[in-house]
């Protein structure tokens, strides 16, 4: 659970997690200002916005003035402490943090971490979201961020990297080629791992 020294910097208010819609939560670590190129991609992406059961906020270490009522200041480092990969990192790390959100539950699904500034990763989000909510493979291979339907080893067609992996848990990028990210070997729209 995070912790409650999150704020909002729009309004001061305390982030109460239970108040946000449930489904996807996506927490975008970063160093931000009004011209990061991750806040500016955001807000030109006004559909992201309207998906009821999608939220993203962006959470930074320093106090910024915004406009924006999606950043929330994180001094503390909660949102770290939450998250099995970062949870023992003692640097401020950025990073983008997927996790499905049921009522005051938040089950942690998938970190990327130091993702490439260059990449568009809103639209890699949006494509998550998609890709989340489609339960279907086709020709047998699976998407970034869908649902593992049958615990086993996967191979990456790209690669040929092999995980385990977990049924009910979400397909990962793949950690070799990246693919499954903007700029990997395949996209996130497109399909690569293969059950064996
Ligand atoms: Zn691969």
């Amino acid at each position: 659970m995070i912790a409650n020294n999150l704020t909002f910097l729009k309004d001061g208010a305390t982030l109460e997690i239970d108040k946000l819609p449930d489904g996807l939560l996506i927490l975008i670590n970063s160093r931000i200002n009004e011209d990061s190129k991750l806040l500016k991609e955001y807000k030109q992406n006004e559909s992201l916005g309207k998906i009821a059961d999608l939220t993203i906020l962006f959470a930074t270490d320093t106090e910024i003035s915004t406009t924006s009522n999606n950043i929330i200041l994180d001094k503390q480092g909660s949102i770290h402490s939450i998250c099995p990969p970062l949870a023992n990192m003692k640097d401020f790390c950025e990073s983008i943090m997927y996790f499905k959100k049921t009522g005051s539950d938040l089950k942690h699904l998938y970190t990327k971490i130091k993702p490439e500034k260059t990449e568009n990763w809103i639209a890699s989000i949006s494509q998550f979201y998609e890709n989340y909510n489609n339960p279907n493979s086709t020709d047998g291979l699976w998407k970034f961020g869908q649902i593992v339907p049958s615990s086993g080893e996967y191979l990456c067609s790209d690669c040929g990297y092999i995980m385990t992996l977990e049924e009910g848990s979400i397909f990962p990028s793949c950690e070799v080629c990246l693919s499954g990210e903007p700029g990997g070997a395949s996209e996130t729209d497109q399909e690569f791992w293969k059950k064996l």
